[in-house]
C-alpha cells in the first residue's frame, strides 16, 4: 500500500508514534523514526522494523526547535531525496488546573504540540510542492474538540493543530497535496498510564464502545490516510475515539 513512500513520523520512538512507525513501515513504507530523548527506544523501533524486512532509520530532533526540525528535514533529503509522507505525532501533557498552570508549561505544551507541528509543515512544504505529492497527518485529540478540565495548554494546541490543517489543507489542495487530522480520544499508553483507575474508569464510561483505544487503532487510521485510498479526503478531522467526540 506504501510501497517506496518515504515517511517521516515524529516522536515515534514509544507510544502511538512507535505503532504509526511500525505500521507504515509494515505496508512498505520507508520510515525516518524522529525522537527527542528516547534514542535507544528509536534504535528499537528501526530494529524490529528491520527485523521485519522493512527499511527505517532513526533521527534526533526536538520539534519544538525550528533549527533542529530543519536539519533533520536536511538530512532526510540528503538520505532519501523526497518525503512523501508526515506524520506529527510528537506531543506532551503538562496537566493543571488554570491558577496553578505555569506561564512555562503553557508554553512547552504549545512549543512541543503546535509549533512543532507547524515547523514541520513548513519545511516539508516546498518539497512536496516540488513532488506534486505529498500527505501530512497531525495527531489532535479528542480534547482539541472537546475541551478537558486541568488541559487548558493541551486542549489549545491540539485545537490549534485542527486549525492549521483545515489552513494547510486548503493552501495546498490544488497542489495534489493532503492534509488531515487524526483526533484519538483515550489510547493506552505511557501519556495515559500516570492517570489512577478511578480516572480511567470515569473516562471509560464516557466512551460509547465502553473500552480505551489502542496504539493500533489509530496507526490503521493514520496508514489509511497516508494512502492512495484517501486521495480524495482532505482537510479532514478523523476522530479515533470509540465515540466519544460524536
Ligand atoms: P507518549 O507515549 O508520551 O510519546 C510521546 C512521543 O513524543 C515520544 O516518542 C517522545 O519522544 C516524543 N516527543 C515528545 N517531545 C518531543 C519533541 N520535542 N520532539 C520530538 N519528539 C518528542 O505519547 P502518546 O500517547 O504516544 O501520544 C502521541 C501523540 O498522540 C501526541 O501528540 C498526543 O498528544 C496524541 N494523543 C495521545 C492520546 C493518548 O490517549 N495517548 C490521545 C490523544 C492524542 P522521546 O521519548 O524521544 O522524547
Amino acid at each position: 500500500m506504501l510501497n517506496r513512500k518515504i515517511a517521516l513520523v515524529t516522536g515515534a520512538s514509544r507510544g502511538i508514534g512507535r505503532e504509526i512507525a511500525l505500521t507504515l513501515a509494515g505496508y512498505g513504507a520507508t520510515v525516518v523514526v524522529n525522537y527527542n530523548g528516547s534514542k535507544e527506544k528509536a534504535q528499537e523501533v528501526v530494529q524490529e522494523i528491520k527485523d521485519n524486512g522493512g527499511n527505517a532509520i532513526a533521527l534526533q530532533a526536538s520539534v519544538s526547535k525550528s533549527e533542529e526540525v530543519e536539519a533533520m528535514i536536511k538530512e532526510v533529503m540528503e538520505q532519501f531525496g523526497r518525503i512523501d509522507i508526515l506524520v506529527n505525532n510528537a506531543g506532551i501533557t503538562k496537566d493543571n488546573l488554570v491558577m496553578k498552570m505555569s506561564n512555562e508549561d503553557f508554553d512547552a505544551v504549545i512549543d512541543t504540540n503546535l509549533k512543532g507541528t507547524f515547523y514541520c509543515m513548513k519545511q516539508v512544504y516546498r518539497i512536496m510542492l516540488k513532488q506534486k505529492s505529498g500527505r501530512i497527518i497531525n495527531i489532535s485529540s479528542v480534547t482539541g474538540v472537546m475541551g478537558n478540565a486541568g488541559q487548558v495548554n493541551y486542549a489549545a494546541s491540539k485545537a490549534g493543530v485542527i486549525g492549521m490543517t483545515k489552513s494547510l489543507a486548503r493552501e495546498l489542495a490544488s497542489r495534489g497535496i493532503t492534509v488531515n487530522a487524526v483526533a484519538p480520544g483515550f489510547i493506552e499508553t505511557e501519556m495515559t498510564e500516570v492517570l489512577s483507575d478511578k480516572v480511567k474508569e470515569a473516562v471509560e464510561g464516557q466512551i460509547p464502545l465502553k473500552r480505551m483505544g489502542q496504539v493500533k487503532d489509530v496507526a490503521e487510521a493514520v496508514a489509511f490516510l497516508a494512502s492512495d485510498k484517501a486521495s480524495y479526503i482532505t482537510g479532514q478531522v478523523l476522530h479515533v475515539d470509540g465515540g466519544m467526540a460524536m
